[in-house]
């Protein structure tokens, strides 16, 4: 059984961090499996997935270190080829990467109690997102 849905929703730019949790756990519902996994990918090159312990220290502690690892500067190829203001947040973008997977087991994702799974808007400006989860299992 594959199932497959997307969620979308808006982020207010730089640093903003969205917990999917809910959002991926429906998805695992609407799947109707008892054993697998769920795939979960941000669309776009400017943003990530990853979990956490979705609290307020910590979503501002993430994009502090991005920014400390990976500051904005005008010294990156990506801004002296476009000038768009955002070659720090594609290079966040990819350390961090796109997607994870979250094993599902008894109908419910496997996750910690303070583990949540949360997408991080690396661009400059407000976006819309898209996230695609899909579902395998049986
Ligand atoms: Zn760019």
């Amino acid at each position: 059984m594959v199932h497959q849905q997307q969620i979308t929703f808006h982020t207010n730019g730089h640093r903003h961090m969205h917990d999917l949790t809910g959002e991926v756990a429906e998805a695992v519902r609407n799947a109707k499996i008892t054993t697998g996994v769920a795939q979960v990918f941000a669309v776009g090159s400017t943003a990530a997935v990853s979990v956490i312990e979705f609290e307020p220290g910590l979503q501002r502690d993430v994009p502090e270190v991005l920014d400390k690892l990976i500051p904005p500067s005008r010294q990156y190829g990506h801004e002296q080829a476009w000038h768009d203001g955002n070659g720090h947040s594609h290079l966040q973008a990819t350390l961090m990467g796109p997607s994870l997977a979250v094993p599902v087991a008894e109908g419910n994702l496997v996750l910690g109690t303070w583990q949540q799974v949360f997408h991080l808007e690396c661009d400059v400006r407000p976006r819309q997102r898209t996230v695609v989860v899909t579902v395998i299992g049986e």
